[in-house]
């Protein structure tokens, strides 16, 4: 009897590691590496889920061994690469190999759901005795592991196969759809005998005609694209000219339909770009390629062609993107010119849509996969080339276990598949560009916009300059002129309001008292169309108060300032230009944010204001003036990262003016004028930037100097959390060198959240090889403590530090 190593689903340090099952006899061969099978664990009765790791022919296990209990898929979930991918990811995040594992897997199978056995031929006396009549056979924790052998058999014959379907939800839509018998004479003939005031039934006629290769087709289909009614449809039915049937479609994620593109005549910077990443393709070169290139250089194009290259030399392509519904444009721009070969993966699909998308990418239907940063762990095969747009983002990053960089498992997987990895942004992170500065990546400069476009002309308006201080709302003289002029003109003008998704805040203008969630140490936010006070973080909600809960004064009222504030300002300032508002209220709805870019980019809408998600990948030519509203926000934040992120979206929204024939021009509002950050992002000059920041990073021991951990320990009790906060403290001075540098434990900004309150400590350092092991040590010591509500969070290298 053959044994399997299973990871079990039990989240603990002391399960973190492979166990040993025997595979019945029965399901030899049925039970493979990437499967999901059902064990006893522990005493008693329990069944857990593991995945299978390795199957092998013996043990070197002492002891009895128990029998894997059934096999949950019946085929395998993971591939071998995801399963091995899985295991670095564990030791690097410092998070279970079960998570992990978790994380790869398309969100269906981790919720509840059904499986089935789909049929793929008709004639087949083994698959037809299994259905027993019906359409599909379920599999259920009752099948007996002959039958699971069974369907095995068949659907390595491709006579069957296995599907999915999320309880409560039909995996596939079923549509009804037209069909005929007729051939092309025949429906001719029934045409001629049909009264000449019968319309609608001649053109289905002439339409089936026509389309007897595409059949069937959906009733939707017709009725939308050639207008033929379903009653159309119906009588014709009744006259046997056709037939009506069901048909399952794979969904598709909406409002994709773009216009089929063609290859661009590439400028020479473009084409330097090209040559290079294709010359890695060709030959199989593992390396990591940052194109360092302006807003408007023409990045996507470069993506596009050796996306092309890969594909020519029989590759898949994986391309990231920051945040699909927020880059609707570029998932065009890729869709368009790869038509149907192209998946896209991202948040806005259902746990069905994303199960199919998954599906289409395992049995090779597409070539091309765009997504957000789960999209990583895609099953392509033979990856040609991997490309991550706007590398800088933060959102690469996940914030919850397992913490992993996008970056980081794409160069993984890029040595695996012996494949170059491309990074692309106007302002890279400091951590890439380091490298390319060291040769470790290799550096691709892209100075020129197309057709030579100038930089967007921009201009800095110290708010503190007593004509701006003296203005009632927030719009300095210059920034309201701008908007007229570009008004005037008939062109467009986005108005960028920076902040950390808070709306307003209430506070007391009398004593200076400010609404509080009570659970957490954050001021609730005012939510207009809830009309009502939310918290961000636990969703606590009450009513807008209208005296102060602490002095009783009528003087409370809000404070700080909101999108639906800012575009009240427009509409009093300009009565005439129409306002399209973009953010967190507005977007809500699937699809909405694609509906806004579209309405503007149709030139519905003179001025689109938003948050942050208006500030990357637009590309409109006829918008020629960008407005900041308060550059600062990103400024004051206590991050070490607050300068570089307020250069990044500074130049990114400065970079969306002035993209075609029209200059452009930024008006910048800040109270910072001097400030560097916002100096060189009006100048569009990275590298500028980069070097000064680079000095100041070294002079505070921050990344990309140092490498930083971030540990956080959280707990119900304050006093409790400080002691531990201590005890962990003490446990990495034992294993750090002198020339680490540990700070802390200090309270995180906001130090209670949903009644728990966190306190980090960082350590900085460059070489500390024992720091890793230790982590590890301490995870595994703190386990027991795990239940009393004691919780430590380690994050590699994080994001940002709050
Ligand atoms: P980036 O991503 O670098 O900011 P884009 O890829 O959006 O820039 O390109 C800017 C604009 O230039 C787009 O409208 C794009 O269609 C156009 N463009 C890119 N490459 C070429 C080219 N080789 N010839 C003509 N137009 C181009
Ligand atoms: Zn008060
Ligand atoms: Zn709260």
């Amino acid at each position: 009897m053959s044994v399997a190593e299973i990871i079990v689903d039990v989240p603990t340090m002391q399960t973190n590691r492979p166990f040993e099952y025997l595979i019945p006899e029965a399901l030899t061969d049925v039970v493979v590496p990437g499967m999901r099978v059902e064990v006893p664990f522990g005493r008693g009765k329990r069944k857990i889920q593991g995945f299978v790791m390795q199957v092998k022919a013996e043990s070197g296990f002492q002891g009895k061994l128990k029998p894997i209990s059934r096999v949950i898929d019946l085929k395998p979930v993971l591939s071998q690469e995801m399963l091995d991918l899985s295991a670095w990811l564990a030791d690097r995040t410092y998070s279970f190999q079960i998570s992990c594992l978790q994380t790869m897997l398309p969100s269906v199978m981790r919720a509840k759901y059904k499986q089935f056995v789909i049929p793929l031929v008709s004639d087949n006396s083994e698959v037809n005795n299994l259905l027993n009549g019906q359409p599909t056979f379920e599999i259920t924790n009752q099948i007996d592991d002959e039958t699971v052998k069974l369907i095995n058999r068949l659907r390595k014959n491709k006579q069957v196969d296995i599907q999915y379907v999320v309880q409560n939800q039909a995996l596939q839509v079923k549509r009804q759809a037209v069909t005929t018998d007729l051939n092309v004479i025949q429906l001719h003939e029934a045409k001629s005998q049909l009264r000449p005031n019968a319309k609608a039934q001649i053109k289905l006629l002439d339409f089936l005609a026509d389309n007897l290769q595409s059949l069937p087709v959906e009733f939707n289909v017709l009725e939308k694209e050639y207008g033929i009614s379903r009653a159309a449809i119906k009588t014709a039915e009744k006259n046997n000219l056709v037939k009506v049937i069901e048909v399952t479609k794979l969904r598709k994620p909406v409002g994709i339909n773009p216009e089929q593109t063609t290859k661009l005549a590439l400028t020479d910077e473009q084409q330097v770009a090209v040559d290079q990443i294709s010359e890695a393709i060709t030959a199989e070169k593992p390396e990591t390629f940052l194109i360092e290139g302006v807003t408007g250089s023409g990045k996507t194009e470069v993506y596009l062609q050796t996306i092309e290259k890969a594909l020519q030399q029989d590759k898949t392509a994986l391309m990231l993107v920051p945040e699909i519904s927020l880059t609707p444009q570029m998932v065009n721009r890729v869709v368009g010119r790869f038509g149907d070969q192209v998946a896209v993966l991202h948040s806005g699909l259902s746990n069905g849509e994303r199960y199919d998308e998954w599906t289409r990418i395992e049995n090779h239907d597409v070539k091309v996969v765009v997504g957000a940063r789960s999209a990583v762990f895609a099953p392509l095969d033979k990856i040609g080339l991997i490309i991550i747009d706007e590398e800088h983002e933060a959102s690469y990053k996940q914030d919850d276990n397992p913490r992993y960089h996008a970056r980081d498992v794409a160069q993984w997987r890029a040595k695996v598949n012996k494949c170059p990895v491309v990074l692309g942004s106007a302002t890279p992170s400091l951590e890439s560009r380091a490298r390319a500065e060291k040769g470790v990546y290799k550096l691709i400069r892209m100075k020129k916009r197309i057709n030579n476009q100038t930089l967007p002309k921009v201009h800095i308006v110290d708010m503190r300059d007593a004509e701006n201080s003296a203005v009632k709302g927030d719009f300095s003289p210059a920034l309201t002129s701008a908007l007229q002029e570009t008004l005037d003109r008939h062109e467009q003008a986005i108005v960028l309001l920076n902040r950390r998704g808070y709306s307003s805040f209430m506070m007391c203008r009398e004593c200076g008292f400010v609404l509080k969630c009570p659970n957490c140490d954050v001021s609730l936010t005012y939510h207009k169309d809830l009309g009502k006070m939310k918290c961000h973080y636990c969703g606590h909600e009450e009513p807008v108060p209208n005296i102060c809960p602490n002095c009783h004064s009528k003087k409370i009222g809000f404070y700080g300032t909101g999108t639906q504030n800012i575009e009240q300002q427009l509409n009093d300032l300009f009565p005439q230009a129409r306002v399209l508002r973009m953010d967190v209220d507005t977007t809500r709805r699937k699809g909405a944010h694609a509906k806004i870019l579209q309405q503007f980019g149709q030139h519905k809408a003179d001025i689109l204001l938003g948050t942050q998600m208006i500030a990357k990948g637009l590309d409109f030519p006829d918008v020629t003036l960008v407005g900041v509203i308060n550059a600062d926000t990103t400024l004051s934040l206590a991050d070490f990262r607050a300068s570089e992120r307020t250069f990044q979206l500074l130049t990114q929204v400065s970079g969306r003016a002035g993209r075609a024939e029209k200059t452009g021009h930024v008006v910048i509002q800040t109270f910072n004028p001097d400030h560097y950050a916002i100096k060189d992002a009006a100048k569009q000059d990275y590298e500028t930037f980069f070097k000064q920041e680079m000095y100041l990073r070294h002079q505070s021991n921050y990344t990309p100097y140092y490498f930083t951990t971030l540990i956080s320990v959280a707990n119900q009790d304050e006093g409790k959390t400080l002691k531990q906060s201590y005890w962990l403290k003490k446990q990495l001075q034992t294993a750090l060198s002198k020339n680490a540098i540990l700070l802390g434990p200090s309270p995180t900004m906001i130090s209670r959240k949903q009644n728990k309150y966190y306190y980090q400590i960082i350590v900085k350092y460059k070489h500390e090889p024992q720091l890793h092991q230790r982590l590890l040590e301490i995870l595994n010591e703190t386990q027991a403590d795990v239940k009393s509500g004691f919780n430590i969070a380690i994050d590699n290298e994080p994001q940002h530090i709050d």
